[in-house]
């Protein structure tokens, strides 16, 4: 495939080379499903080496010299994460990823906060762990669900979503990126709704974080949720952002070692928050290989990646648009993500025959029912890029494409 020359000029520029980095990431292999998870750069699988080879000790209780040197680390850890997205380390709790932060928020802030009558905010195009936990906590509580609609090309409808906040919304709980569609939410101007209408917001900054630059402090939200292993990071080690306040008034959510301040067994009184939101030995060599990939990220510059996946992902759609048969979903102006499909072939035979032809994609309902509802589709096909691919990976997804067209007629 010859790229039109208009194409060249527009995101040759701006495009990265960093295949380099990536020893997972062979030349002639297209991954192309960092939504799902992110491929790691030489620079973190070696920082998780060398933390288990030459570092390794236990956190916070160790008097040597080792298990001190190890919680430096992970500190240093908490306080990248915080610079990062513009927080402070006190505010920054490790979870396992977005999953367990929002579960944290329901069971803690609204298990203590919500009541039958208050309502929760959420959107047509949330992934399942931005809507299951939520669910769970309406039926303990019986509090109720709105859900904010789309506009027709699949982005959240600022305006109609500001008009469904009402005086009884406690929460509204929005995707900065959809994991489907790729579309950036206006997340400001939803944060000052809530926070005007005495309601918080919570942002599940999962596709996101690893995308756009973050700052909390401009975002103006109450809570922001990401996973590391999107980030470049290590799996099993994830990042809840609350402000001071809130996190210092919630409950612990888990009870065990490292978030105490004494206990008897008539009575336990707690460690001030982060640590009341760590229960037990946390996930240290994951801390660690997340300030590796926040490291990483710093240094190739996120604004840098931000343009490099804005350029492919034009192209992607400027390619795929051109097949006859193809349908692309969501935004025109979408980070990093495109979901299409092809005909009426089943997305699932569409990311096996691109398999075939070394190019891995997702295809299903993206752990996004809602949304698949919405759009009128049981599943779809969905291509997202990183810092490690190229416009050779983007030709061999449309030679990909233009092959199953060609099986299926
Ligand atoms: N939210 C979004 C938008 C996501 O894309 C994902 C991961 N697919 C999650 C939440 C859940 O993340 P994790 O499985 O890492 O907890």
């Amino acid at each position: 495939m010859t790229l039109p020359l208009a194409a060249h000029h527009v995101t040759a520029p701006r495009l990265l080379d960093l295949r380099g980095e990536f020893p997972g990431v062979p030349d002639d292999w297209a991954y192309l499903d960092a939504a799902a998870t992110a491929q790691k750069p030489r620079a973190v699988i070696e920082a998780i080496s060398q933390a288990y080879a030459r570092d390794y000790a236990t956190v916070h209780r160790g008097v040597y010299a080792r298990s001190a040197r190890m919680t430096e680390a992970y500190e240093a850890a908490r306080a990248a994460v915080a610079r990062f997205i513009g927080g402070r380390p006190d505010e920054i709790v490790f979870v396992r990823g977005a999953t367990e932060a929002i579960n944290l928020v329901a069971q803690s802030w609204g298990g203590a906060n919500l009541r039958a009558g208050d309502r929760i905010l959420l959107t047509e195009l949330e992934h399942h762990s931005n809507i299951v936990p939520w669910r769970m906590l309406a039926d303990r509580t019986g509090a109720a669900i709105d859900v904010a609609p789309l506009t027709p090309d699949g982005a959240i409808d600022t305006e109609a979503l500001i008009a469904r906040i009402v005086p009884a919304t406690r929460m509204v709980a929005v995707a900065h990126v959809s994991n489907v569609l790729g579309g950036v939410t206006d997340v400001k101007r939803i944060a000052a709704a809530a926070r005007a209408a005495g309601a918080l917001c919570l942002v599940d900054g999962c596709q996101a974080a690893p995308r756009l630059p973050v700052d909390v402090a401009a975002l103006g939200c109450d809570f922001y949720v990401f996973s590391g292993h999107k980030l470049y990071g290590p799996t099993g080690i994830g990042v809840l952002w609350g402000r001071a306040g809130l996190l210092a008034a919630m409950p612990p959510w888990q009870g065990g070692g490292a978030m105490i301040d004494e206990v008897r067994f008539e009575r336990v009184t707690y460690a001030p928050a982060p640590q009341k939101f760590e229960a037990g030995t946390p996930h240290i060599v994951g801390a660690v290989g997340l300030h590796a990939a926040i490291d990483w990220v710093e240094l190739v510059g996120i604004e840098a990646l931000a343009a490099h996946e804005a350029a492919l992902t034009a192209l992607m759609r400027a390619e795929l648009e051109r097949i006859p048969g193809v349908r692309l979903f969501g935004p025109a102006e979408s980070a990093g993500i495109l979901s299409f499909a092809v005909g009426e072939v089943h997305p699932h035979d569409v990311a096996t025959i691109l398999d075939e032809g070394g190019v891995a994609i997702r295809a299903g309902h993206h752990c996004a029912q809602p949304l698949m509802a919405w759009l009128g589709v049981p599943a779809t096909a969905r291509a997202s890029v990183s810092a490690h691919t190229t416009e050779a990976d983007i030709e061999r997804l449309v030679d990909g494409v233009k092959r199953v067209r060609r099986i299926f007629g």
